[in-house]
């Protein structure tokens, strides 16, 4: 298969840079974006040959950042779009969807997109050690992909992460690193780290790249909806890269001529908890400017304070005509609850967040109710379950007696018909 891939592209000033591992421009800093062949991507890209292909996230590959093959992630992607009637008749709305990444091959998260471009990336650029600085589910990604194409890996956390999320990383071999301090304090020192040691840092040195992977999400959401785009998506922000990597998707789409219509219209909603809004705030206050917050919240997988695309993303939303919400800790574990009651998806504390705001939008009227919406499911919940001990109640226990089980079954009030 041949390459589409042109080089980096700074997104500020416009200067070329050949496709290396370089992420910041040498003369305005502004960050690196991958630049295609456009002309040639749509002259084999059709909506045939995609459909033809394997149900994964390579079945786009024209459009992802590598020279040759990958060499590993064959499964990632293809996710679910789950037509949502029973939470939509809920929230009051006609046409809801789920596009549901807590079950992405192979670690529950949309990070598996990201993580499988960057590390096939780093192989071809040659290097040998893979590392990320991680909110929890890049972590697990990390560590598993690496060891999947028997990579060492190194992975920073904060220290005090949900153990799932630790364990869930330790258990492929990686070298994992806590560090007492926010996301943001890992950060920094992962950029030292990088500088010095010359490890692939998925989210630092090869960012470009890396963030390619995300568009991948969008893509989905296009084929699945009969090569159409949504009229309103809600996405959760961390360091605010897959919202912007969304729109971009849209926009290549529509530039391919693979969905329908003449123009995108998509309007784009950015979602974040209130312990770590920086985002949300600047959206609301009208300003492109980011002040960095101290993340407090049990949305750990979006505890950025200090997002590295904050600006980018208020610009995605706000030249959407979008908007942004926030929710409180209490709101988060309630859409958590509604999103499983409803639709039977367990998802992780960054889907309560990015439900409560969808459903704050609803109400407030900023979104219509009788347009289409998708709501992104990015984490699943069997890797956050601290975030709901004590919140569901205590389970009833009884003897093995059936007069026990009856004794329960009048207690809760219900009225079953019995066999005579
Ligand atoms: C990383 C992450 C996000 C957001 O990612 P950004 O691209 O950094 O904004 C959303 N949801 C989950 C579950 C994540 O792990
Ligand atoms: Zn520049």
């Amino acid at each position: 298969m041949s390459s589409y891939l042109k080089g980096l592209k700074c997104r500020e000033c416009g200067k070329d840079y050949p496709k290396e591992a370089l992420h910041v421009c040498e003369l305005c800093f502004g960050p690196l974006e991958v630049n295609y062949e456009y002309e040639g991507i749509k002259k084999v890209l059709t909506r045939e040959v995609i459909e033809k292909r394997p149900p994964n996230m390579w079945r786009y590959r024209e459009l992802l950042p590598i020279d040759g093959d990958p060499s590993v992630g064959a499964q990632v992607g293809f996710t679910p779009l789950i037509r949502a009637h029973n939470l939509g008749r809920v929230l009051g709305v006609k046409e809801l969807y789920l596009k549901n990444d807590a079950v992405n091959f192979p670690t529950l998260s949309f990070k598996d997109r990201v993580v499988s471009v960057a590390i096939s990336r780093a192989r071809e650029m040659g290097f040998k050690i893979i590392a990320c600085a991680s909110t929890g589910n890049l972590a697990n990604s990390v560590a598993a992909n690496a060891a999947a194409c028997g990579m060492e890996s190194y992975v920073f956390i904060p220290y005090d992460l949900e153990h799932s999320k630790i364990l869930g990383t330790q258990i492929y071999g990686a070298n994992v690193v806590g560090i007492r301090g926010t996301y943001d304090e890992v950060n920094r020192l992962c950029s030292e780290v990088a500088g010095k040691y010359g490890w692939a840092f998925v989210n630092i040195n090869i960012r470009p790249y890396y963030a390619e992977g995300s568009k991948t999400f969008g893509y989905e959401i296009a084929e699945q909806l009969g090569w159409k785009l949504p009229k309103h998506i809600v996405v959760p922000m961390a360091g605010g890269s897959l919202i912007t990597k969304i729109s971009k998707a849209f926009n290549e789409f529509h530039k391919l001529g693979l969905v329908d219509g003449d123009r995108v219209d998509t309007r784009i909603y950015g979602a974040q908890a209130a312990g770590c809004s920086p985002i949300v705030n600047a959206v609301k206050e009208g300003t492109e400017l980011i002040r960095p917050v101290r993340p407090n919240t049990i949305a750990k997988s979006l505890a950025i304070g200090n997002p590295a695309d904050g600006y980018y993303s208020v610009k995605t939303i706000t030249g959407s005509g979008g908007w942004a919400e926030n929710v409180t800790d209490e709101e988060i574990i309630s859409a958590m609850k509604l999103l499983a009651e409803t639709e039977g998806v367990f998802a992780e504390t960054a889907g309560g967040v990015t439900l409560g705001s969808a459903k704050k939008l609803i109400e407030q009227g900023r979104i219509p109710k009788d347009e289409s919406i998708v709501i992104c499911i990015t984490g699943n919940g069997l890797k956050t379950q601290e975030a709901l001990h004590g919140k569901l109640g205590e389970i009833d226990v009884i003897n093995s007696k059936l007069a026990e089980f009856d004794e329960l079954v009048n207690a809760n009030g219900k009225v079953y018909a019995v066999k005579a």
